[in-house]
């Protein structure tokens, strides 16, 4: 029997008790974040649009992680004010939300340059990617006051395109990810007396289905992509989770309105190793 099983034992791990919100939950970042929240002793909430691709991975947590505190789902169109409201008002009987990582996004196949960019995928992309985020923020904070908690981590997903101007576009998707980084540096100098903390993870591009699906099989695709890596490799989604574990912990009570870029120095090289 695991410590956390026996009665009244009390959670263990550098997020022990806290109660967090993953947006984006069924996959890529969202999953491997959850699942180290998890481990770290946290109460997680995992929300997505794919109801059946997050029963897969509430299930997967629940296998890899036996000893989990609270584990729940949640079915959520971040871009839908009264849906990301019912999510979160729904964490009262848990005792409010501790830590709300606004990581859903989306990029859309059919993004492109500032001629070819339908208005509808600009619409859509800036719905979910900013809109989302802005509601998420918006109603952690609610729940942070209404619980009267002292401290509070949001941590929301922007990318390095937010840093770096990419030759191979997707205006709508780094216009979003720019406004992100933004929105979020407010936050953070906004809400910073109350204890709540905003800091944005911005992940290079990764092994995940979001980047994946879209690569396919092309190699030179792929290649134009990799050569910008010192490391020679995407990154994968575990490496951005143990980021957002700092953020979300106390151990970073200090960084506040801080651009965690994790990307194998993606965004530092001018020539890389041959
Ligand atoms: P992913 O596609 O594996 O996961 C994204 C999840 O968001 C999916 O499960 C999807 O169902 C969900 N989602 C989409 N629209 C939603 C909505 N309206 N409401 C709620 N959930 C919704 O991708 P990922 O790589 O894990 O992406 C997570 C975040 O990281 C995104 O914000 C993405 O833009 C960002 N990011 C990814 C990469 C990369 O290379 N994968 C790089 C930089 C930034």
């Amino acid at each position: 029997m695991g410590a956390l099983e026996e009665a009244g034992a009390a959670p263990r791990g550098r997020l022990a008790g806290k109660n967090a919100i993953v947006t984006g939950a069924a996959g890529g970042i969202g999953l491997e974040t959850s699942i180290l929240f998890a481990k770290e002793g946290a109460n997680v909430l995992m929300a997505d649009i794919s109801g059946p691709a997050l029963d897969k991975a509430l299930a997967k947590l629940k296998q890899l992680v036996p000893n989990a505190g609270r584990a729940a789902s949640w079915v959520c169109d971040v871009s839908k004010e009264a849906q990301v409201q019912a999510m979160v008002e729904s964490l009262d009987s848990w005792g409010g939300v501790d830590v709300m990582f606004n990581n859903a996004g989306i990029m859309h196949a059919r993004d492109d340059d500032a001629i070819g960019t339908p208005e509808e995928i600009w619409d859509l992309t800036q719905n979910i990617n900013v809109k989302g985020v802005w509601f998420g923020s918006k109603h952690a904070v609610l729940s942070l006051r209404r619980h009267k908690k002292a401290k509070g981590s949001i941590i929301n997903t922007a990318s390095v395109v937010a840093l770096v101007g990419s030759a191979t576009p997707q205006l709508a998707y780094t216009a979003s990810k720019g406004a992100v980084l933004a929105m979020t540096r407010e936050l953070a100098v906004v809400h910073a007396r109350e204890g709540y903390r905003f800091n944005s993870l911005c992940p290079a591009p990764l092994n995940t289905p979001l980047l994946q699906d879209w690569l396919g099989d092309d190699v030179a695709k792929r290649a134009r992509r990799e050569i910008h890596f010192p490391s020679g490799r995407f990154g994968e989604a575990v490496e951005q989770a143990h980021a957002v574990v700092f953020l979300a912990s106390d151990e970073s009570s200090f960084v506040n309105g801080h651009d965690m870029v994790v990307d194998g120095a993606m965004t530092k090289a001018y020539v890389t190793p041959e």
